[in-house]
């Protein structure tokens, strides 16, 4: 399954630095592939990826596809953005809470038909900027019964 691509005529305000470690999770981002590293001795998740597990401190550390469905836990919108923001003020934030159990922050992609609130459904989508990806969570389509 491929991530959704929100196109966007503008570059990264503030691009993130790509290491040798993290190409690959880039690369895949900009192909619509959600994933992170996973330790091969304990089985765990991280997010962002790491070369060393922060639970176990192995470096035997591989690739796997990350849940790309999740929970809002918390959202804000940025009115006063800081100077390398300032053209795509305002914007909104949030924390989600993956399915797989991993929290993370991101952009939150609000659509008009959707109140954004605490406990929301979210899926993750790539921002598809003029310069490479980032991540961001929308909200999913409310269930309705
Ligand atoms: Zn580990």
């Amino acid at each position: 399954m491929s991530l959704e691509r929100i196109k966007l005529p503008i570059s990264r305000s503030y691009p993130p630095r790509v290491s040798a470690f993290s190409l690959p999770f880039w690369t895949a981002l900009n192909e619509g592939k959600w994933i992170t590293s996973c330790c091969a001795d304990c089985g765990r998740q991280t997010f962002p990826p790491k070369s060393v597990c922060p639970h176990c401190w192995s470096s035997n550390v591989i690739w796997s596809d990350l849940s790309d469905r999740g929970t809002l836990y918390s959202w804000t919108r940025i009115h006063s953005a800081p100077t390398a923001f300032a053209d795509e003020a305002p914007y909104a934030v949030c924390i989600v809470d993956l399915d797989s159990g991993i929290r993370l922050a991101c952009r939150l992609v609000e659509r008009d038909d959707v109140t954004v609130a605490p406990g929301i459904p979210v899926e993750i989508v790539v921002l598809a900027y003029e310069d490479g990806p980032l991540f961001a969570a929308r909200p999913m389509d409310t269930v309705s019964d």
